[in-house]
């Protein structure tokens, strides 16, 4: 039997995916050989990447002046390839938790970091209304924070260039791309398995703004999009996978259904947490993620986490053990996750409670 699966990342994959997937591994379009030994400069391999790319485009609404690349090396690498290339002095990072705390620490290598944190509340909420300089060389924030639990839904208007780390929400929601100047990720949290980075990087941007240093070709960007992703052998797997999940996505009705899904598995959990006198957030209502649904035990039930986990296990609910920065519990309840399987993580979570409270 499928469990009902709460990993963070990697996560929930759809059944498509899962199987064509297997399938291309043993032969792909009959060709007599596997996805993973044909070459990825044959044209059969060229049509996957050629397909993913313009699903990528229409799935997303990109627009024109765009470019969207699939490398290796995990949205971390991005961390730090971001200020080399694009950093000549100075840059704003939205700081709300782990992630972009090791983005920032990446950017202090090649200039200053002006920063702006939800740390004063052990980043349990998303912060609004500040000011950004002017004269930063760009602007990067996290869309959705996978271990602190908040995700921020709002596509920023700033005046300088707008870079986002969507790892963890992408294609959850419509996203306005004409506002960012760069979203990224790595794929194992909404696109695929775990080992290609998806970007979306606008022209203009990438041609007009690079930092005045040398960068090994690996690590520009330019290279890469003049290369259409092929400057070194792509992780071809990866991107088979993900383009399965973009067929998926599209046939599912695209972007905004996966929305209305994104809000009716979150609100299912959220209320069940809301409604429970054993169960809480910790999270600021407003800023409360849909992918990563953070939750802890009420103080004088805390003692029973360990009992609940493994409760939820014998219900085939898997992956709900909090991070340990952060404790307690979270459902990653990504877009491929169903609402069949936040149904059973709350009537785990209603049956304990009634055994235990
Ligand atoms: C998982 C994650 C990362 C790190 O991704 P890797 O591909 O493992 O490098 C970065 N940012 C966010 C928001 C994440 O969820």
């Amino acid at each position: 039997m499928r469990k009902h699966i709460f990993n963070a990342g990697p996560c929930k994959l759809s059944d498509s995916l899962l199987k064509n997937s297997a399938e291309a591994v043993l032969e792909l379009n009959g060709i007599g050989q596997s996805l993973i030994e044909v070459s990825h400069r044959s044209k059969d391999f060229q049509a996957v990447m050629d397909e993913t790319v313009e699903l990528m485009k229409e799935v997303l609404s990109i627009p024109e002046g765009y470019s969207v690349l699939f490398l290796g090396g995990g949205a971390s690498l991005q961390f730090a390839m971001i200020p080399y290339n694009f950093m000549k002095s100075k840059a704003f990072y939205v700081n709300t938790g782990t992630w972009s705390s090791k983005a920032i620490k990446e950017a202090k290598l090649w200039g200053e970091v002006v920063e702006v944190s939800s740390k004063d509340k052990n980043f349990t909420y998303y912060p609004k209304g500040y000011e950004i300089p002017k004269d930063v060389d760009y602007v990067h924030v996290t869309s959705n924070n996978t271990i602190a639990g908040t995700e921020s839904f709002e596509d920023l208007d700033v005046n300088v260039p707008l870079i986002s780390d969507m790892s963890s929400d992408f294609l959850s929601r419509p996203v306005d791309v004409s506002k960012y100047a760069m979203i990224y990720g790595g794929a194992q949290k909404n696109l695929g398995p775990a080992g290609a980075t998806f970007i979306i990087i606008k022209d203009d941007f990438l041609n007009k703004v690079v930092a005045d240093r040398p960068i090994p070709s690996m690590l520009q960007y330019g290279i890469h999009v003049d290369k259409g992703s092929m400057y070194n052998t792509p992780p071809v797997f990866n991107i088979f996978a993900i383009r399965e999940t973009l067929r998926w996505v599209k046939s599912m009705g695209g972007v905004t259904a996966m929305e209305k899904l994104a809000k009716d598995r979150a609100d299912l959990l959220y209320n069940a947490i809301d409604e429970s006198n054993m169960f809480e957030s910790p999270i600021n209502k407003e800023d409360r993620s849909r992918m990563n649904i953070v939750f802890v035990m009420k103080e004088q039930y805390k003692a029973l986490e360990a009992d609940f986990i493994a409760f939820a296990g014998e219900r085939n609910c898997v992956g709900i053990k909090g991070h340990r920065s952060v404790g307690g519990f979270r459902a990653s309840t990504y877009n491929a996750s169903t609402i069949e399987d936040v149904q059973a993580l709350v009537q785990a979570m209603k049956d304990f409670e009634a055994k235990n409270a």
